[in-house]
């Protein structure tokens, strides 16, 4: 069995789902995942503020363009008036559920449901439009199914136990639809996988049923070797091993769930990044095999705090790094870079929920100085056949560009350096000159 995923870009209008239709209608068993059609999660965003505000009339006025657009897509989608009314019954059962939060208490926990609908409406459209060009297939309803523990973690007995069952109540069908993004938590209601969360449904449904490969179709033909949002003449990489793109991945390269990387690597599945608009190109593979030495890619994540303590009492004495992480372990905070000196410690963290408590805490052992808006870049690729001289190549490119923090060595995947969110732009465009042009 595979598993082949497509993003927002990928099930944009009714010609992109008819394309998809095609490229998933072949005798190959699988399962489909879909995310919201492109634009649709950040518009139920947009309703989710409207109700927190308790601004009604915008929040009603902004939907029912939303259902408008709905109605458009289904009328263009379908061909018959059969299927037609079944679009638009489902259409108006998911916009009548979003009116219904339209009233009074709205809290995260209501925002969940809202953003859920995305997932569900293209699911369903799709499992229709099959429908309708008699192509059998079955929805697997994600919320049977996909469930993360109290520790926000997938619970990956469930998930393989209900996804088994939900498949065999199907006999004979080979080509199952579903929904990314959205889950149930431990309490049993709706949660999903944070925003660019499909991947990671993919990746977590490929872990489950031990797919045979993993593929992820989105707008680009793969994995480029630095952010083409930032960068011009970015290039394709072949092949890039799970370390690689999970680096890549979790540093800030969009095109992968910062997480998503993990359930394919536990159970080596090879993971393909593949265009839906140029389905001939190869793309990407990320498999468990070396793929070669040298410098890879270059990714960048914003967002980042740095805090730094300084301690000229404590800081060498037995235990004293063990203290520190304690504090961020008990607020729950993880921390991306570390790096230290006699007397003080530099780390850095992306979650902020908790920072005055961190602080406060951290304040007991000594200075704090806290500074924001940091942003990660992170250089990637086998740095162990070719160790000589790739510190130095990073650095050079950078030289006009004032570096907070370096880490380097903790594994061979990775050189990070800490740099303010304003020079990022300039940084990569900088890698990219003097790392990857001839
Ligand atoms: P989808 O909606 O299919 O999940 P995303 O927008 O989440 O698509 O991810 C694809 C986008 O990721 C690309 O269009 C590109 O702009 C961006 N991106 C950022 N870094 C990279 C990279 N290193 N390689 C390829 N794409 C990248
Ligand atoms: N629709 C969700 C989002 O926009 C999940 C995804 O596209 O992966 O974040
Ligand atoms: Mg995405």
């Amino acid at each position: 069995m595979r598993v082949m995923k497509f993003g927002g870009t990928s099930v944009e209008n009714p010609q992109r789902i008819e394309e998809v239709g095609r490229l998933i209608s072949d005798s190959t068993p699988k399962i489909v995942v879909l995310s919201a059609m492109a634009g649709t999660t950040n518009d139920l965003v947009t309703y989710s503020e409207y109700l927190y505000k308790k601004d009604h009339s915008k929040a009603k006025v902004f939907l029912e363009s939303m259902r408008k657009k709905y109605y458009r897509v289904a009328e263009e989608l379908f061909s018959t008036e059969e299927y037609k009314n079944h679009g638009r019954q489902m259409i108006d059962s998911h916009f009548d559920n979003l009116d219904e939060f339209n009233r009074d208490v709205f809290t995260q926990h209501e925002e969940k449901t809202v953003l859920a609908k995305g997932e569900m409406i293209s699911a369903a459209l799709m499992a229709y439009h099959l429908q309708e060009t008699g192509i059998s297939n079955a929805l697997l309803p994600a919320l049977n199914f996909m469930r993360i523990d109290k520790d926000q973690e997938p619970d990956n007995y469930y998930i393989r136990e209900n996804l088994n069952r939900e498949i065999a109540l199907h006999p004979g069908i080979n080509l199952f639809i579903t929904q990314g993004f959205i889950c149930r938590n431990a309490f049993g209601e709706i949660d999903n996988l944070k925003r660019g969360g499909s991947d990671y449904t993919a990746s977590i449904i490929g872990a489950a049923i031990e797919a045979e490969e993993i593929q992820i179709w989105t707008d680009i033909d793969g994995f480029h070797n630095n952010d083409p949002r930032y960068v011009k003449n970015t290039t394709r990489i072949d092949e890039l091993s799970f370390n690689e793109a999970a680096e890549l991945a979790y540093f800030g390269a969009k095109i992968l769930h910062p997480t998503s990387i993990r359930p394919a690597q536990d159970k080596n599945i090879p993971v393909r990044l593949k265009n839906t608009m140029n389905p001939d190109s190869p793309g990407t593979l990320i498999t468990g095999k070396i793929t070669g030495a040298g410098i890879k890619a270059v990714a960048a994540k914003d967002g980042i705090v740095a805090i730094r303590i300084k301690s000229d009492r404590m800081l060498l004495a037995f235990g004293f790094l063990r203290k520190v992480f304690e504090i961020f372990e008990s607020h729950r905070t993880s921390i991306d870079m570390i790096a230290t000196s006699e007397v003080s410690v530099s780390m850095t963290i992306d979650q902020i929920d908790h920072l005055n408590e961190i602080v406060s805490d951290l304040e007991n052992y000594g200075i704090v100085e806290v500074v924001p808006d940091q942003t990660i870049i992170c250089v990637v690729g086998d740095m162990i056949g070719e160790s000589r001289g790739m510190a130095v190549r990073a650095l050079e490119a950078l030289r006009h560009i004032p570096i907070r923090m370096i880490s380097y060595g903790s594994s061979n995947n990775n050189i990070s350096l800490l740099i303010k969110s304003s020079d990022k732009i300039e940084a990569l465009n900088a890698l990219s000159n003097h790392l990857f042009q001839a």
